[in-house]
Order: structure tokens, then sequence, then C-alpha cells
């Protein structure tokens, strides 16, 4: 049985006594039919926004043109939105106004999925559900209110949904609204790459968001929304469990952590650019030379066509770039040393759990690997040595070549430091100012001063 939540009970009796009537909807009564965890609680009501303003102290207009209002109640934020109709769809994205109403029912009649078009009316938890949501909640379905057709034409973006609550509840999509999906697909471009990307977010934050990915491809959404995906279908890769490079990148996004977005999108497409790079030898063996590299374009070209953040965009990108690395026991003290200075003491981590999941996506199972145990052993112990992995740890810096050498700030400068750097990877007792200094001068002056005078 469903019970209502705790500060509801006050909220709702200050309508009821000015006459109006307050219900819990949408994905907080699915939650709670469904046993699930609820997390935001949003009502509805009969009350007109401007009323709502002013039965409650503390509101914020939050989305007055569509009669929502945000009210803090005991500090807490709680959307109210009034009754509405939203028939008028024209261009398929955004109906046209809003209508408001005074009953539950037609309410309910413009929400998107049967699991989605119950409310629970407080303060007497009676529950109202006009399509029978209950009985698709029991049965695991995702079923469209009313004809699905029309859903889908009105709304593009419940394609998305559909499939995202498919995956976030475990549930199948019901027959006959997962062929009108696959008629309606081509629609979703024309709903905005910030909407289709905040739907994608929501799948990756999911146990096993692969099982989504391959509904998308059967809903033909993925065609439209992550086309370069598909090309890995049927190109081979030697894996035990992934046939081809596509189930591979499927199953290394279920072996990266779901709350690390980051590492489930560098896991999603580390070998995106694999079917462009394919090419067979002399001697029949299959190379994929530069995929790293080129998965790493392809991947910053996707996000930011999707609208993610710069600094989300270029870390995938880095970290797809350098997951190529080969890590042999008998890497010397300066490889493991240059290993750090190329990734960054600081994305280390984030690529030994792209690593990891890449693993899990050729293997299928999540078991310690102990060369990179032991690759992390090194690395914490050149952390402790405090030797030199950037520039900024140089016994030296540019002023300095500038002041005591004379080399003019320009690329040479940075080219010099690069020198220097890697020299002292080499051999970290050289990072010392005087010696560094002699380094430099002699660097400069036979390399690139001189050449160029001759
Ligand atoms: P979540 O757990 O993701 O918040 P939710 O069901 O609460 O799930 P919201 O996006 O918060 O999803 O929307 C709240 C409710 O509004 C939904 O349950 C649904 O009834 C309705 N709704 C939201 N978006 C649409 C849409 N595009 N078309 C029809 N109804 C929608
Ligand atoms: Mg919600």
């Amino acid at each position: 049985m469903v019970h209502v939540p705790g500060p509801l009970k006050p909220i709702a009796a200050i309508l009821q006594n000015a006459g109006y009537r307050c219900y819990l909807v949408g994905g907080a009564v699915r939650d709670m039919v469904a046993g699930r965890r609820v997390t935001d609680l949003d009502l509805a009501t009969d009350a007109p926004p401007q009323t709502v303003m002013k039965l409650f102290r503390r509101v914020i207009p939050s989305g007055i043109e569509h009669g929502t209002v945000t009210i803090l109640f005991k500090g807490k934020p709680y959307e109210i939105t009034t009754f509405r109709t939203e028939r008028e769809y024209h261009d398929g994205r955004r109906p046209q106004q809003v209508e408001f109403t005074a009953s539950i029912e037609e309410d309910l009649g413009r929400r998107d999925f049967t699991v989605n078009g119950m409310a629970l009316e407080i303060p007497d938890a009676r529950l109202i559900d006009p399509f029978d949501g209950r009985s698709d909640i029991k049965r695991r379905l995702i079923r469209a209110i009313g004809d699905p057709e029309e859903r889908f034409s009105e709304d593009s973006l419940r394609l998305m949904r559909a499939v995202r609550f498919a995956l976030q509840l475990d549930f199948s999509i019901e027959p006959r609204t997962f062929s009108a999906m696959q008629r309606h697909a081509p629609g979703i471009t024309r709903v905005s790459a910030e909407r289709i990307r905040d739907e994608l977010t929501r799948m990756l934050a999911t146990p096993q968001p692969a099982d989504g990915f391959r509904l998308l491809r059967q809903a033909a959404l993925l065609e439209q929304v992550l086309p370069e995906l598909l090309e890995g279908i049927g190109v081979e890769q030697d894996s035990a469990v992934a046939p081809d490079v596509f189930e591979h990148l499927l199953l290394s996004v279920n072996g990266a952590a779901a709350e690390r977005l980051d590492i489930r999108w560098a896991a999603l497409l580390h070998d995106i650019a694999k079917p462009r790079c394919r090419a067979t030898l002399e001697n029949g063996a299959v190379h994929f030379h530069g995929h790293d590299e080129m998965s790493a374009q392809i991947a910053a070209d996707i996000l930011s066509r999707l609208r993610y953040p710069r600094r989300l965009v270029e870390h995938v990108a880095h970290l797809i770039r350098h997951h190529m690395f080969d890590y042999q026991r008998q890497w010397s003290d300066a490889a493991v040393r240059r290993f750090v200075a190329r990734v960054g003491i600081d994305k280390i981590d984030d690529l030994l759990l792209l690593r990891a999941a890449d693993t899990f996506g050729k293997t299928g199972r999540r078991r310690a690997d102990q060369q990179i145990s032991e690759l992390r052993r090194r690395i914490d112990v050149v952390q402790q040595e405090q030797h030199a992995i950037s520039i900024a740890d140089l016994a030296v810096n540019g002023s300095d070549l500038q002041h005591e050498i004379g080399i003019p700030p320009s690329r040479d400068m940075g080219t010099v430091l690069r020198f220097l750097l890697e020299t002292v990877l080499e051999d970290p007792a050289l990072n010392q100012r005087e010696r560094l200094l002699e380094i430099a001068e002699r660097f400069y002056r036979e390399r690139i001063a001189g050449p160029r005078q001759a």
C-alpha cells in the first residue's frame, strides 16, 4: 500500500481550506506503486497559479507560463502545477499554449505513459488511475496513454523517454507503443540536442546502459542520435564475449561505474573509429592503427554536438587518446615517468578506470588485473619520489632561460623546456638549476640558434 509522504499533508491542507484539491503526480506515484525509492515530489492542483502564489508564503514562479509554481515548505522545494490540457501540438515539440482545466483525469490524459499517468489524492491516499498504470507496473510495461501514433507525433522527446524509463525501471515497451516509436523515430531530429543529451545522461546513470543502446537501435533512434556507433556492427575484433566493435563498446559501458558519466562516455566511444581505421596487412592480419587518436576526435565531435560542457568533452577525448598504452613489466622507471608525464598525473586514475571498463568489455568479467595493479604501484612510487613529471616541476622556468641564457620568449622556449623535461624524466638527478641551465644552453646553441645561423 502507498502512504502519503509527511510534509505533503500540511501543504494539501492549505489548498483544501481554500476550496481546492491537491494530488501527488508523475514519477513519485509511479515509483511508490512500483515500490521504488521516490525522488522528487511533484504536486498538481485545480487552484490557478496566481492563487497558489497567494496561498503560500515562500513561492517562486519557476514555470508560471506552464502553470508551475515552486513553493518552499519547511526549507524544501515542491513544484505545484495547475491541471492542464495540452492537446494542441503544432511543431511536434511544444504545445502552442497551455490551457488549464478543473479535471485531474484530463490532466493525467495529457501525460506520456500509463505508468506516469496516475495521481494520489492528498491527504486520503486515494489512487486515481484512469489508464490502469497499476497493471502496467505489475506487467512491467511502458505503454503510451491513448493512441501511441498520436502521442509520438505530438512530442518526439517521448521516444527517448520511453527508452529511458524502460531502462531505468527494467520494463519492456509494449509492442504497439514500440512499433509506433519505430515509425516516428525520424521525428527525434526536431528535439533539441540538450534534451536528447539529458536523456542519454540519465540512461548512462543506470546500472546496465548497454540494454538501452540496444533498444535505441531497435527503435531506429540510434541512427539519428549516435549513428557512429552503428558503424561497429559486424566489425569483428578479438574478444571472447563481444562478437563485434558495437557489442564491445556496449559491454565496456556496463563495465564502468554508473556514477561516472565521463568514464561511461569514454568507454562507449573509445573504439568508435575502429571501423574507419580497419586495415588488412599482406599476411592477412587485421589492425586498427590510429584508431585511438581518431576515436578521440570523433568522441569530441559527438559530445560537442550533444552540447556537453567543454570540460567533459576534453576529458573524455583525452582518456580515449591515451587508452592504448601497453604496460609491460620490462618498462623502465623512466618509461613509467614518461607515461605519467604524457597522460597527466591527475588523469591517470581515470585512464585506469577506462582500461578496467575496456577489459570488462572484452572478457565480461571484473577481475583485478595484475599488470595494471603493478603499474599503479609504480606510479605511486613516482609520486612519492616527487620527481619532475611536468614542465612546472623543473628547477628552471622560462624566465630563468631568458635571463641566464638569452632565449627570447618564443616557440623555441617551449621546445627547450620540453627537451629539459624529457631529460629529467630520463634522469631525475639532473633536475638542478645549474645542470639544467648548462643543458639548456648547449641544446639551444647547437640545435636551435646555431643551425639557423648556419
Ligand atoms: P523522473 O524520475 O525522471 O523525474 P518523472 O516521471 O517524474 O521521472 P519528469 O520529467 O519529472 O519525469 O516529468 C513528470 C511527469 O510529467 C511525468 O511523470 C509525466 O507524467 C509528465 N511528463 C513529463 N514530460 C512529458 C512529456 N514529454 N510528455 C508527456 N508527459 C510528460
Ligand atoms: Mg520528476
